[in-house]
């Protein structure tokens, strides 16, 4: 390790070199856990444009689909439309909650097992054993000349990461257009061209960033173990190497003897194999203690598991522990069981206020209506003094149906006495208190409305606009409104004053 005058040399480098990792493979638990979420997580990243929703004729049938175009979101037979963004901002804050939660109660699990990071830098991982080998033939390829061997490896390797990497930044782009029309007009170079640049971005990030910068982008280039440090807890589980019980290691065993006064001759458990660095895919030691570059993917507990096994020692030198848990282990005590340390007061707030925003946006869902309506007054005039004295005022009144299918609503005003209304098609010899609008599925109807009204009154009237729709034989029907001003000129009398 650098000194810090080394580091403050002129002849220092700005950058330290990257040491290459070369993670040998391991079973355990652990291991097999992480090929479930990446099996999983990897399945419903590449698949999910592909399954399909019917929602009848007028909507898009892909289950999940930002559609960008209409300013809509499809995800099953949720439909969110712009003016919903809040539920959209919803999901964002209980995903952060989420976060929180996870990150207290078993500290970077995120980042060992879920993070795109880490699924992609893993299943790049596995091509590379696949394809050159497990740890130690890997060093060797990567100390040996370039022959025509070395070169073939490279090239096949190399080539899968660049299919798996195509393969991830096209199918980000099927999230955004019906998946199977856009790759038949990518196939055909007909796409529009954001489509090819996106999957060139993704592709070439996830190429450089799974299969050369890796565990960089954990240590050096991702906030969240910053942000993740101030959400940990002395009750928050982490990959912790039980140095009580390890130390002094057999290796250290002659340099304990002669340094340290208190030892005993009694022997760790720690045999100083270096299996648990050897898995590690960030490549660190954690016999050194809680650091940065740990993701807690757990790998180096099945490695230390498996070797305890072999020397005949219990299961456990690293594990799972709070700093808690290490105080009382490390004076003789037993750690409280794992569940206890799992709901305490912090964990359950924050389970609270996850599943509240959760079960309050499912609530408002289930509530909401698919029609809407919404008026804007003119202000420029805000009425028009009629020939016979009635006064008129003109709206642009939006009907929103949120429905898949057509359907004609009728709209009515109230709140103005003797106040009659028509629309762009009609005239005031037709005019009355409601009329009948076709508004296609799945859109917005913008009308011209004209309200006219005695002149004697108020300078101001709030006129409520309403539109309901009376599903036919069904009994059942919906309704929204909106409260806008009805305007005319002051009395006489406040002119007076
Ligand atoms: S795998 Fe276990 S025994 Fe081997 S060096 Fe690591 S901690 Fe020690
Ligand atoms: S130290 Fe252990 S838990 Fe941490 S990243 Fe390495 S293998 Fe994973």
């Amino acid at each position: 390790m650098s000194s810090l005058s080394d580091l403050t040399s002129p002849n220092s480098p700005l950058y330290q070199k990257r040491k290459g990792v070369y993670p040998k493979a391991v079973d355990g638990f652990y291991r097999r856990l992480k090929w479930a979420i990446m099996i999983v997580t990897l399945a419903i990243y590449y698949v999910t444009p592909w399954l399909r929703w019917d929602r009848g004729p007028y909507a898009p049938n892909q289950a999940v689909l930002v559609d960008l175009a209409h300013r809509r979101f499809y995800m099953f037979a949720i439909e969110i439309w712009p003016h919903e963004f809040y539920y959209v901002a919803g999901m964002l804050v209980m995903a952060g909650i989420g976060l929180f939660l996870v990150t207290s109660a078993v500290g970077r699990a995120w980042c060992g097992y879920a993070c795109p990071q880490t699924v992609w830098t893993d299943l790049f991982q596995h091509v590379e054993r696949w394809i050159d080998g497990d740890r130690n033939a890997q060093i060797r390829l990567a100390n040996a000349p370039w022959t025509a061997a070395k070169t073939t490896r490279r090239a096949a390797k190399y080539a899968i990461w660049l299919l798996i990497a195509i393969a991830t930044g096209g199918a980000w782009i099927f999230y955004f257009a019906d998946a199977p029309t856009l790759l038949r007009e990518f196939v055909h170079g007909d796409a529009p061209s954001v489509a090819y640049a996106t999957v060139g971005v993704l592709t070439a990030t996830t190429f450089i960033f799974g299969g050369f910068m890796r565990e960089q982008v954990c240590i050096y280039m991702c906030p969240w173990p910053r942000i993740q440090t101030a959400m940990l807890d002395e009750k928050s589980l982490i990959v912790t190497y039980k140095d009580w019980r390890g130390e002094p290691r057999t290796q250290g065993l002659k340099k304990a003897a002669t340094t340290d006064a208190s030892f005993d001759g009694k022997l760790g458990d720690c045999i100083d194999c270096d299996q648990c660095v050897s898995v590690c895919p960030t490549g660190i030691d954690i016999r050194e203690g809680p650091q940065i570059g740990c993701i807690t993917c757990a790998l180096c507990i099945d490695a230390c598991d498996k070797v305890m096994d072999q020397i005949g020692r219990p299961r456990g030198l690293i594990d799972y522990a709070t700093l808690e848990d290490a105080v009382i282990e490390k004076a003789g005590g037993t750690a409280p069981p794992v569940l206890k340390t799992l709901l305490r007061p912090r964990t359950i707030i924050y389970f609270t206020i996850w599943a509240s925003i959760g079960a309050a946006m499912l609530f408002t869902l289930g509530q909401r209506t698919r029609l809407d309506v919404s008026a804007q007054h003119d202000r420029n005039p805000a009425f028009v003094q009629l020939s016979d004295g009635e006064v008129r005022n003109n709206y642009t009144v939006k009907i929103r149906n949120m429905e898949t299918r057509p359907r004609v609503v009728t709209l009515a005003i109230a709140g103005v006495p003797g106040a009659v209304a028509w629309d762009e098609a009609g005239s005031r010899a037709t005019a009355a208190s409601t009329m009948r609008v076709r508004v296609p599925a799945d859109s917005v109807t913008k009308v011209r409305l004209f309200v006219a009204a005695p002149g004697a009154g108020p300078q101001r009237t709030p006129l409520t606009i309403s539109a309901t729709y009376e599903a036919t034989g069904a009994g059942r029907s919906e309704a929204d409104s909106v409260v806008a001003n009805f305007e005319r000129a002051k009395p006489i009398e406040e002119e007076e004053e």
